[in-house]
């Protein structure tokens, strides 16, 4: 094997997982960052006593999704926290449920069945089995229940031009039912239903429930990308934070290397993009590319973004005792997110809300918590004033559901689309990458490989699928085992 001279553009979650897998195979790799820190939209920084995440995260699979397999090939990674019950079920009407990990396990199966007996949430399960069946008949219901189930994970590829909303509506009427997926959407894929593709969802579902592992990293989410650097500088490779690149150099239709803000020119016969599929473009030039090529990149939509406000506490509050919190509004699950599109300030919010001090309490001064409340929000970076009154709503919306938080909160903090912006380089707050939506996922997804010899896109723009970390660590993990030798 000769080795390969690899220039990686970013050190999120995509750059960094691929640079390590490069330098563990023999390469040289060096890792080029435009921030003063590593992770990207993954990263988590130092705040008074506090270490607290950029972003708002939880992780589906950890140890058993594409994170353990980088960790495995390198033989060190993150160490994961993983916590029973793991997260609280809030619901409209100040009623809480504590889950499990797994659907399956007695903590959430009780919890189920409390919550139905007690007419807080009831799922609807008889008439979406009859409805189901009426609708697709015996034979297609089990071959949809035999794709499920099958680790060749063949819905992904079978359902990726059906819409979440299409699919769980012809099986559905129940509006608990309907809303807990369209939420599972969005905080999965970050995208309301009528976008999000059923193949990709489907995939997400199956792959997370065979895991069942919900937890999150010891050390922050920063911790992810920070044990992978870790493994690249070990093996030589090296990483300049608050180096930006601003072009990358193309002749003869091959990729030579890139030429950073300062000026330096850094020789590569490999360039890795993770900056994002239409920032590449424009780094490199787009006449580099077939105009075919960059017309579809214009053309491919980011997904939304969540927004997020920040509690410092000096307490622990004895209303959450998990770590993590699902609120569920008690809207018309057709309607819930429609403020994404018409600029519109709803009833209730969906809210996702990490306690990271309750996973890892090192991330935390002792005896005090933080809570980061996620909200669903337009990308666009010019919904700002929107944005922030969602978050007020959202600051209304977390003195009732934990009515001891006011006299806890030592600070406030605030995170912005354009800050989101700030953490990925990209020119929207999308929380993801490119849209898992219809027309734009499974077979026409994105793929690494580009028109121009030599440059590659690793990360959630491209190549891999899955929730955002994960899908941008299995984008690597692909571009690795085709690029290694
Ligand atoms: C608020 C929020 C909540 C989220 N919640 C979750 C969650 O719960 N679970 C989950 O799995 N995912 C979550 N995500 C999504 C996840 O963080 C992203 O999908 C993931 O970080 C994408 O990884 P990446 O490596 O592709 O890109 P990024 O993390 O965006 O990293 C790209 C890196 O490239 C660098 N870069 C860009 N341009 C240049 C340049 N010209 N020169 C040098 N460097 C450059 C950037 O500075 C950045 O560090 C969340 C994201 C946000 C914002």
């Amino acid at each position: 094997m000769s080795a390969r001279r690899v220039i990686v553009i970013g050190s999120g979650p995509g750059g960094s997982a691929f640079g390590a897998l490069m330098a563990h195979a023999g390469h040289h790799v060096t890792i080029l960052e435009r921030n003063g820190f590593s992770g990207g939209k993954c990263s988590s920084l130092p705040h008074g006593g506090y270490v607290v995440d950029t972003g708002v995260h939880m992780f589906g699979r950890g140890p058993l999704g594409p994170f353990g397999e980088v960790s495995r090939i390198l033989g060190v990674g993150p160490r994961w926290s993983a916590a029973t019950p793991a997260f609280t079920l809030s619901l409209s009407g100040g009623h809480k449920l504590e889950m499990a990990s797994s659907i399956a396990h007695p903590v959430s199966l009780l919890n189920f069945l409390k919550g139905h007996l007690r007419g807080w949430q009831r799922m609807g399960w008889t008439s979406t089995a009859v409805k189901s069946l009426h609708e697709l008949g015996p034979a297609r219901l089990f071959s949809l229940a035999r794709g499920f189930n099958d680790r060749r994970y063949p819905l992904y590829g079978e359902l990726q031009d059906v819409c979440v909303r299409d699919f769980f509506s012809s099986i559905s009427d129940c509006d608990d039912f309907l809303r807990t997926f369209h939420a599972q959407a969005m905080l999965t894929m970050v995208l309301p239903w009528h976008r999000a593709s059923m193949g990709e969802f489907a995939y997400i579902l199956a792959s997370t429930m065979r895991a069942s592992r919900l937890c999150y990293p010891r050390g922050g989410s920063g911790a992810i990308p920070a044990s992978f650097l870790r493994a690249l500088e070990r093996r030589g490779g090296e990483i300049r934070l608050g180096c930006e690149v601003a072009s990358i150099e193309i002749a003869g239709g091959r990729a030579r290397g890139v030429i950073t803000a300062e000026g330096e020119f850094i020789p590569g016969d490999t360039v890795v993009s993770s900056a994002g599929l239409r920032r590449t473009i424009e780094l490199a030039g787009r006449d580099a590319f077939p105009a075919v090529y960059v017309d579809r990149a214009d053309g491919l939509r980011d997904s939304e973004a969540f927004i997020a406000v920040k509690f410092f506490l000096d307490r622990k509050i004895s209303s959450i005792r998990t770590p993590c919190l699902l609120h569920m509004p008690g809207l018309s699950p057709h309607g819930m997110f429609d403020y994404l599109e018409d600029g519109s300030i709803p009833a209730e919010l969906f809210l996702f809300v990490t306690a990271p001090g309750r996973w890892d309490p090192s991330l935390v001064p002792p005896g005090g918590d933080c809570l980061i409340f996620g909200v669903p929000a337009p990308s666009r970076l010019d919904r700002g004033a929107q944005a922030e009154a969602l978050l007020d709503l959202a600051e209304e919306m977390a003195a009732a559901i934990f009515p001891e938080i006011s006299a806890a909160t030592v600070a406030v903090e605030r995170i912005m689309c354009t800050d989101v912006s700030c953490l990925s380089g990209r020119i929207s707050g999308d929380c993801i990458g490119i849209a898992q939506e219809v027309g734009q996922s499974g077979s026409f997804r994105p793929r690494s490989a580009t028109p121009v010899d030599g440059l590659f896109l690793a990360g959630a723009d491209a190549g891999g699928r899955g929730i955002g970390t994960e899908m941008a660590a299995d984008s690597a993990l692909r571009l690795y085992w085709q690029l290694k030798v």
